[in-house]
């Protein structure tokens, strides 16, 4: 049976922290605004907490710990390490290693600890309401970050650490800007609530509300509306297919704040090692997902354009083999880069370089080509189907 249908017992302190302080903000948020006002400092410590707390999640948690996208230096991961705290989402390799098995299992029922298949409740906060077996933390996917002493000092320390960065540090900021209780309100509870649900919302609506452009092998979606409250995190469909880039918003005017503060860090010198997946793998995937979605189309559509749907069909499957052909072209192209690699010529490296990178970006322009090819065929069957029902 699958644990779905049971009742998992409840897990008490993440009830008491995710059911209280919601209620909490309801209720004293808009009393105090009442009775006092709130400080132009209450609010500006607000926006910093959040941003502090969001990044820690989305660079530090997530993309550094998680999933090793990139390196940082000391001083950079002691601050993510410090905002990720004070965020209250578990430790570092708690967090981490429930997230390793999420990508590992996504959706699946039983082995995904959020599954978006479990409805939106469930991957929302649901799942951590309860103890789910699908929750236990399993360590052993996480062996690096068991040899992190940063990492394993948080984790020995989590209570302690949540209690001085969630009560102490907005307690300092009031008492220094002289608004004691508006600050603790505002950058304490409000901006807690805020950080707890912005990232929730990834496992919940990111699985739910977005497009597909890269793979539909999984619930995860590409959402701009998620990202601008998620430091760029919502574009979740390209990071499940591509977990290991550093960038979530691949292409460069999709708003990804995470990924520009782990670029301008690495600027000087503070990150380093920053992954990315090669270009042409994106494109393979995206132009893959355009002739994926054609062939469904002509299957759901084809009988309504019944004369039309033949010549459709041939187009798609000669695009599909010029599809085919570059990608053996970009194959032979690396084979043989690694074969001039191996026999080093040393002087000639250069010039042979040049002709590579020609090469290379000659087939990535038939790559672009193909992919419009596909969008082009696409809107012929779209407007086609409507000319029909119309
Ligand atoms: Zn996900
Ligand atoms: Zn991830």
């Amino acid at each position: 049976m699958s644990q779905t249908a049971e009742r998992a017992p409840l897990n008490w302190p993440a009830v008491l922290i995710l059911l209280t302080t919601p209620l909490a903000a309801l209720i004293l948020i808009p009393w105090y605004a009442i009775h006092h006002d709130y400080s132009v400092a209450a609010w500006v410590s607000f926006v910093l907490f959040l941003a502090w707390n969001g990044l820690g999640i989305t660079a530090g948690y997530h993309r550094l710990w998680a999933h090793r996208t990139y390196d940082a230096s000391w001083p950079v991961r002691f601050m993510l390490m410090l905002g990720g705290t004070m965020a209250i989402q578990n430790s570092i390799l708690f967090w981490s290693s429930g997230h390793r098995t999420h990508h590992r299992h996504v959706d699946h029922v039983d082995l995904d600890p959020y599954s978006a298949k479990r409805g939106f409740w469930f991957s929302h906060m649901g799942w951590m309401l309860r103890n789910y077996p699908s929750g236990n933390p399993d360590f052993r996917n996480a062996p690096d970050l068991q040899k992190d002493p940063m990492v394993m000092f948080q984790h020995n320390y989590y209570i302690p650490m949540i209690l001085v960065t969630n009560l102490g540090f907005p307690a300092l900021v009031g008492w220094a800007v002289g608004d004691f209780w508006g600050v603790m309100l505002l950058a304490g509870l409000l901006r807690l609530v805020a950080s707890h649900h912005f990232t929730f919302f990834i496992n919940s609506l990111a699985h739910m509300f977005g497009k597909q452009p890269y793979t539909d092998e999984n619930t995860a979606r590409d959402n701009f509306w998620l990202a601008l409250v998620t430091w760029g995190e919502g574009y979740h469909n390209f990071h499940h297919i591509f977990q290991y880039d550093y960038r979530n918003g691949v292409k460069w005017w999709q708003f990804d704040p995470t990924k520009w503060l782990i670029l301008g860090l690495s600027k000087v010198g503070l990150t380093s090692n920053l992954k990315r997946v090669p270009e042409f793998t994106i494109k393979k995937a995206e132009v893959s997902m355009k002739f994926k979605r054609a062939e469904q189309e002509l299957a759901v559509y084809g009988h309504d354009v019944r004369e039309d749907a033949q010549m459709l069909r041939e187009r798609i499957s000669k695009e599909y083999d010029a599809f085919t052909q570059t990608l053996n072209e970009w194959a032979a192209l690396k084979e043989k880069a690694i074969e001039m690699k191996k026999a080093e010529f040393a002087q000639k490296l250069h010039e042979v370089d040049e002709r590579m990178k020609l090469e290379y970006r000659l087939v990535e322009q038939r790559m672009q080509a193909h992919s419009m090819q596909m969008e082009t065929i696409l809107q012929n069957l779209r407007q086609r189907i409507a000319r029909r029902t119309a």
